[in-house]
């Protein structure tokens, strides 16, 4: 696994948070602490102090009056005199909250990293980044006035999260007859009709029969209705995955958030450093060569004759507009665009292309395709379909067929990156990134046999947008088919890089993409849904933006592994330091 790697460990350290920070992202207070709301508590100590004030004047005007000596003193007026500090002391408080407040949060020195040796270059590229979104913390840019703080949407608005128990009499006399096997666990959901307690009955039921605790699987704070039919079968839980944010990264004049769902230290970070130089060098540019989703069936006849015959049949343009009438009338959006077959012996694998609007297709293309088979049969009857499916299509396998012909998306995305900004952003040369590519991404890839592997880690940023924004990762096998090239211009000054990537499939409607996270990560990408001006549109911008974020993470890990920061950098970030033996229990 080639994956993390680095952001240059000097940028991280140089990071210097605006005072501004802490205070805006932690919303606790010091006046948290207060037992009562703060309007009431200020009205208490007010009028404790003007009374008690009043009360000690009248008592010392009486004293002067009786000659008593002021140091004699009742025990009212010791209460009155403990009340006075201590609500002078409150009101002391109170007109310096936030003087309190900054004593009680300071950040730790450790966040407040010593200047970088480079500062003056910093400075330089601070000024340069005009970029608008907050940047990451590997960024080091400055960061512009936050927008007001949109409302925080916990899992528990969006949906029923009322914790299940499964301590009913009726729960535990299910959960036994499941553990007998006399109630099968996938019937759960249509006995019970609830989703939730579906699945956490089949959850107890599981177990109790394998004698394993789930407890670090959460249950609660999540749709189960939404997954019904769609996405998860007998669901007893779900996985928590975080979410790390790069970007903004410039792609055809805009600037996008890249969700990134991830397990691995460093891949956000260094993605990230890929985008802000891309950034700074004027953004990038991403065009889709191709929209097309493919399917497969392999059919047999009884001689490579007859097989023959209906590959003429197919691939002859005289019969395309019948066969594109039978195969569009089951989908809206599903339009024919080619047919390609390849015959092996009397068997014929037929690859159909077509565009699906905004979803990924495989649905879509599948049903077409059925309707043609349904087609032929009244004129090759001897055509005995073995399956809808000939892995000619190719669908999440490596496969030469999807790196020369494409399947899902086609894209070519490029950059030229100035020579100031891999000096100083990406801390190594033109030269040597050249040289790099040359020989590890074309020339090692080629003596390793590669099939679309001709780049340094595609699979690693491909893999995480995908399960941020609910598109199917297996498909992560092909989708992250991608050749990357470097070139010195502008005479050696700037470096020119590109990825090639034929087969990103993705979609914006479908799938896991309406489950409420996911569609969340779309809707930060500007994607989310079918596009209403023009069918698909969302989806063809989704794999520019993915090429986009593949090429700033060749970017960052190529120059990483130029400038030799690779290994240290794996080591600081990738490598937890707490005792993994002593996990939750
Ligand atoms: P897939 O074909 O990727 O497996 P699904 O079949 O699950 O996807 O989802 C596609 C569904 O969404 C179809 O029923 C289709 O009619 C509907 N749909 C609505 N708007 C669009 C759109 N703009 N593009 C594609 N499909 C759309």
């Amino acid at each position: 696994m080639e994956a993390s790697r680095l952001y240059s460990t000097k940028r991280v350290q140089s990071l210097k948070p605006t005072k501004k920070i802490p205070l805006e992202e932690d919303p606790t207070k010091a006046s948290d602490a207060l037992p009562l709301s703060l309007h009431l508590t200020n009205a208490v100590f007010f009028t404790l102090f003007f009374s008690v004030v009043y009360f000690l004047l009248s008592r010392w005007r009486e004293k002067i009056r009786t000659s008593t000596p002021l140091h004699v003193v009742t025990f009212s007026e010791i209460i009155a005199i403990l009340a006075f500090f201590a609500s002078f002391i409150y009101l002391l408080g109170f007109f310096g909250l936030d003087f309190v407040q900054s004593l009680v949060f300071r950040p730790s020195p450790d966040v407040w990293i010593a200047e970088d040796e480079e500062e003056e270059n910093e400075v330089l590229l601070a000024k340069e980044d005009a970029r608008k979104v907050p940047c990451g913390q590997a960024l080091d840019c400055l960061l512009p006035p936050l927008p007001p703080a949109a409302p925080i949407v916990t899992a528990q608005k969006v949906f029923d999260e009322k914790p299940v128990t499964v301590t009913t009499e009726e729960d535990e006399e299910i959960i036994k007859s499941v553990v007998a096997g006399t109630t099968p666990s996938y019937s759960l959901e249509s006995k019970l009709g609830d989703c939730k307690r579906a699945a956490a009955i089949r959850r107890e039921a599981l177990q109790r029969l394998t004698g394993k605790s789930l407890s670090g699987l959460p249950l609660d704070g999540f749709d189960y209705e939404s997954i019904l039919g769609q996405c998860c079968e007998m669901p007893v839980g779900y996985v928590q995955i975080p979410v790390g944010i790069a970007g903004p990264l410039l792609v055809n004049g805009r600037e996008y958030s890249v969700p990134m769902a991830t397990t691995e230290g460093c891949l956000v970070a260094s993605t990230n450093r890929g985008c802000k130089a891309i950034h700074l060098s004027g953004g990038a540019t991403s065009v889709l060569l191709k929209d097309g989703m493919t399917r497969a069936p392999c059919v047999r006849f009884g001689t490579a004759k007859r097989a023959a015959d209906l590959k003429l049949y197919l691939e002859d343009p005289d019969n395309f507009e019948t066969l594109s009438v039978v195969f569009n009338r089951s989908s809206r959006f599903g339009r024919l665009q080619g047919i390609k077959c390849a015959i092996a012996g009397k068997n014929l694998y037929i690859r159909f292309t077509c565009s699906t609007g905004d979803a990924m297709g495989m649905n879509m293309v599948s049903k077409g395709v059925q309707n043609v088979l349904d087609f032929l049969q009244t004129d090759f009857p001897d055509m005995d379909v073995i399956g809808i499916s000939g892995n000619y299509c190719s669908d999440k396998k490596p496969a030469a067929v999807n790196w020369i012909e494409g399947r899902g998306k086609s894209v070519v995305c490029e950059v030229i990156i100035k020579g100031d900004v891999v000096r100083k952003v990406l801390k190594t040369s033109v030269e040597s990134l050249v040289e790099l590519n040359m020989l590890k991404n074309l020339t090692g890839s080629a003596m390793a046999g590669a099939l679309g592997g001709f780049n340094a880690h595609a699979s690693n940023i491909v893999a995480a947008i995908y399960i941020a924004t609910g598109q199917d990762p297996a498909q992560n096998v092909e989708s992250s088919h991608c050749i990357t090239m470097m070139e010195a211009v502008n005479e050696g000054k700037d470096l020119h890089i590109s990825v090639t990537m034929p087969s990103i499939e993705v979609g914006t409607v479908g799938g896991g993409t309406q489950l409420a996270s996911q569609s969340a990560c779309l809707n930060l990408l500007g994607v989310k849904g079918a596009s209403k001006e023009t069918p698909g549109a969302n989806a063809r911008m989704l794999a520019t933006i993915v090429a986009g974020a593949v090429l700033a993470g060749e970017l960052s890990l190529m120059s990483a592994i130029a400038a030799g920061q690779l290994v240290k950098s794996h080591m600081k970030y990738n490598r937890s330091s707490k005792d993994v033996s002593k996990g939750s229990s």
